[in-house]
């Protein structure tokens, strides 16, 4: 019988004017510190620690960087090819990864958490039902979505139309209102039983509570605010998301433990098409979840939202000022704008923090994350964890009297000048065109 090969692996390189200065995705995802970043923001492999594992080069979004071969290791990777073809290569595994590899096979199918609040369903579970079914078919597993409340039919069928092949369906008078208790135990219940390998859920108030407690109970990982998700050859999560203050992309893993576990603000990934008619597998559970076990209960539920706190993140225009607005009163000339243009305000961090501004107005990292067709940055010098919450708008307007701000590399349009100057202008104008 012919000697067993090793895989041979290469080097990382990369491609010459490919990177696009992605925020280092490479650099964390290298295991062994082999990927440093230049100061303009492309990366520099050291080859004597590069094991090439591949791993830099598939987070990379531009596809610049690559394995290099020599002659030798590519003929060596052709004959281990065709041995793994004949079903030769299977690898000797020690007793501790046979075990692994048993347990992680049990798990199977990606799930969705459908957030609902008194029967209406959160648009951030159908993006997510979106989002689960690329995972679901690079897994070639099954995309299910889990539904809890009472009469809950209409979400059950609004989940297939979102692109579920299967639903869960929990339908009590105990699930009629969120909370933790009630569906944290019915969560881990049905992990229990279906084992799931993925669970998604809406970075939200619901979403980020569930999600915690539910991992701690089944002992998993869970990766919150994610604005990336992929899978690597493991079938693995591979899940992107902000770190040490925003200032670079990890990507994280949770190789050894199932379900993994993610959750994802709203906007941050697409809204899938509504297939309307379309169905799949409903299972319909009842675990034993008692009213009289659960010591919370809801007597109201009253809104909490004031005038100033509308959802910007829904808003297809959004104006925003930072702290080149000066004070809070400067803000008006951004709400006129936006009168004239039927957008809405938003606000930096920095403009939230000196008080010119509500909280529920901030975009970015630690705000909302928005996707309007039209975004107007006004003095906002763009700072990453700004960047993070607005920079997958349809069109960037930046107005900003420093030519270099970094808002200027995510912008559609920019306008270099006092935006005192020039926002009054773009009203007025505006204004004269429509009544024109
Ligand atoms: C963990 C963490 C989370 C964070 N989360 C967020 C977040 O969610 N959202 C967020 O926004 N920030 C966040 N930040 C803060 C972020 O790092 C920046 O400090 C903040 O975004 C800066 O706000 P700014 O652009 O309004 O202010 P600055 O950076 O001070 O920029 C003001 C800009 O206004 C311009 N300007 C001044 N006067 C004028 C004028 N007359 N005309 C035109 N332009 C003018 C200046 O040139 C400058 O570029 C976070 C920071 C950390 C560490």
């Amino acid at each position: 019988m012919a000697e067993k090969i090793k895989k041979p692996r290469g080097k990382a390189r990369l491609k010459p004017d490919t990177c696009i200065a992605c925020g280092a995705r490479c650099e964390s995802a290298c295991p062994v510190d082999a990927v440093k970043m230049n100061e303009d923001g492309s990366p520099t492999i050291i080859e004597d620690k590069c094991i090439g594992c591949d791993k830099c080069a598939k987070v990379c979004p531009a596809e610049a960087l690559y394995m290099y071969m020599t002659d030798e290791q590519k003929a060596q990777l052709a004959e281990w090819e065709k041995q793994k073809a004949a079903g030769g290569t299977e690898e000797e595994l020690s007793d501790e990864d046979k075990k692994l590899k048993e347990y992680l096979k049990q798990f199977r199918g990606v799930w969705v958490f459908i957030e609902q609040t008194e029967g209406v369903p959160a648009n951030v579970s159908w993006e997510l039902l979106g989002e689960g079914a690329k995972l679901a078919k690079k897994l070639d597993a099954e995309l299910c979505a889990v539904v809890m409340g009472e009469n809950v039919d209409h979400i059950a069928r609004e989940s297939f139309e979102y692109g579920a092949k299967k639903v869960y369906q929990i339908d009590n008078p105990v699930f009629k209102n969120y909370r933790t208790q009630a569906y944290h135990r019915a969560m881990c219940w049905l992990i229990e039983k279906y084992k799931p390998e993925i669970i998604l859920m809406g970075a939200t108030g619901m979403g980020r509570d569930l999600a915690g407690a539910v991992a701690t109970e089944v002992a998993t990982g869970l990766t919150a605010d994610c604005t990336g998700l992929d899978i690597d050859d493991k079938r693995n999560l591979m899940q992107t998301r902000p770190a040490f203050g925003g200032n670079i992309m990890a990507t994280i893993m949770c190789d050894k433990f199932r379900p993994q576990m993610a959750t994802v603000r709203p906007k941050v990934m697409d809204m899938p098409e509504k297939q309307p008619g379309a169905s799949g597998e409903l299972i319909k559970e009842n675990p034993a979840v008692k009213e009289e076990d659960i010591l919370s209960k809801v007597l109201k539920i009253v809104s909490d939202k004031k005038a100033e706190d509308m959802d910007i993140s829904a808003a297809e225009i959004i104006i925003s000022g930072g702290r080149g607005m000066m004070n809070p009163t400067n803000f008006k000339i951004l709400e006129e704008l936006a009168n004239e243009l039927g957008g809405t305000v938003g606000a930096s961090r920095s403009a939230v923090d000196a008080g010119w501004m509500a909280h529920s107005r901030q975009v970015g990292q630690t705000g909302k994350t928005v996707r309007p067709k039209i975004y107007i940055a006004c003095g906002i010098s763009g700072a990453i964890q700004h960047l993070v919450g607005m920079q997958d708008s349809e069109i960037v307007i930046a107005i900003n009297k420093d030519k270099d701000a970094p808002i200027f590399e995510v912008a559609t349009y920019g306008i270099v000048g006092d935006l005192f100057q020039i926002v009054p202008a773009l009203t007025e104008e505006i204004r004269k065109r429509r009544n024109a």
